[in-house]
């Protein structure tokens, strides 16, 4: 930040004050020199806290949109890979990666290396012998390749469930919609309850903690409706993903 006369004024008052005070010895101007340097100095402080602020905002927008995006990394194919890779060993995660994901519908698909055509529609398939709809997608994949941000939203919850294991509640912008991704090995280090992420924006890994076979690793992804008043354990009605995320019909 340069330092303009404003605050040439500033250090000014401040060398000035030792002088003031002895010559004049009156206690009520010194105090209020004092006090009028202190705001200054704050204003100075607020200041400079809101310009850095409003830097790492505009580089998160910079990169909105499924763009192929690392923080870390200057152009976007590194970028991929460190993405792929999980990041350079050691590096304090303190932005997001942001994948390019594949998007051919109206949510892009939240595991890397996962063709739509390659997805099957598993939302009606009975679970628990029968006892109940699936009402979700499994999207089989490797232990441990990144699973990304289907759509945006908010981090509503990182929950631990008998089932589910990891898993993540991500609310629409709008609240209308919950994003669930569960099953998963392990979260991005950067993920926190609260945080906004953007499309490819990485969450963590494919996995099968719950009760998904060790054997067949894959992304237990689901959508329900949600009244936007309601919190993240209130889900509504579930919706489809196989259509949302291949631009297809669910076959019949
Ligand atoms: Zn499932």
């Amino acid at each position: 930040m340069d330092c303009t006369g404003d605050c040439t004024g500033a250090a000014g008052e401040h060398s000035g004050i030792p002088g003031v005070t002895m010559q004049v010895g009156w206690p009520g101007l010194s105090r209020a020199i004092t006090l009028s340097v202190v705001l200054t100095s704050a204003f100075w402080v607020a200041l400079g806290a809101w310009l850095f602020h409003g830097h790492i905002a505009a580089d998160h927008r910079g990169s909105a949109g499924a763009v192929t995006r690392d923080a870390g990394a200057p152009d976007g194919r590194s970028g991929l890979l460190d993405g792929l890779t999980g990041g350079a060993p050691g590096a304090a995660p303190t932005r997001p990666h942001v994948l390019a994901p594949v998007q051919v519908g109206r949510l892009a698909i939240p595991v890397v290396g996962v063709a739509a055509a390659s997805l099957t529609d598993t939302f009606s398939q009975g679970r628990a012998q029968g006892a109940r709809q699936h009402d979700a997608i499994d999207i089989m994949a490797g232990e441990g390749a990144p699973v990304l941000a289907a759509s945006p939203g908010r981090v509503e919850k990182l929950f631990l469930s008998h089932d589910g294991g990891n898993t993540i509640y991500i609310r629409s912008p709008d609240r209308r919609l919950i994003y669930y991704y569960a099953h998963l090995a392990g979260y991005d280090p950067a993920l926190r309850e609260g945080m906004t992420v953007q499309v490819g924006q990485r969450l963590g890994t494919v996995g099968h903690t719950g009760n998904a076979d060790p054997a067949a690793p894959h992304l237990h992804f689901a959508v329900w409706s949600a009244d936007p008043s309601q919190g993240w354990s209130q889900q509504g009605t579930a919706i489809n993903p196989y259509p949302l995320l291949t631009g297809r019909a669910a076959p019949k």
